[in-house]
């Protein structure tokens, strides 16, 4: 398999690393929206967010648990957590990924 995400969990290529444990790593965006613009991803391999809820609720509750240790971390004053799901959701990197956005005020509803 030919993925972008499992490729930055072993290494092969490089990424800003943030935080991580044993199931969940936290990287910044390459083409950050926010200040704050930071991927949350399980290190196992699932499509989407759909695919890793129904394999594996609770990795799926340590990105979210990451992404408080981080905004907390960082102060920020608020943030937005996103999944794109599939192709009219916007995702375009088929390993599943949080988004944690923040660091500015966020418009809504988003485009
Ligand atoms: P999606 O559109 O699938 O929800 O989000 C994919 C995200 O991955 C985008 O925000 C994009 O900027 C980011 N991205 C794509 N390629 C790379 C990369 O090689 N390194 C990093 N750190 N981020 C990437
Ligand atoms: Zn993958």
């Amino acid at each position: 398999m030919n993925c972008l995400f499992c490729a930055i969990v072993t290494g092969d290529i490089p990424a800003s690393k943030v935080k991580e444990n044993a199931n969940v790593l936290a990287f910044n965006d390459i083409n950050p929206q926010a200040p704050t613009h930071i991927l949350i991803i399980p290190k196992a391999h699932y499509e989407n967010a759909a695919e890793l809820a129904a394999a594996d609720q609770k990795v799926l509750g340590e990105l979210f648990a990451m992404a408080r240790e981080i905004a907390d971390e960082k102060t920020l004053n608020g943030y937005r957590t996103v999944f794109n799901t599939g192709e009219d959701g916007g995702q375009t990197v088929f390993h599943a990924h949080l988004h944690l956005l923040g660091g500015r005020s966020l418009q809504w509803p988003p485009g």
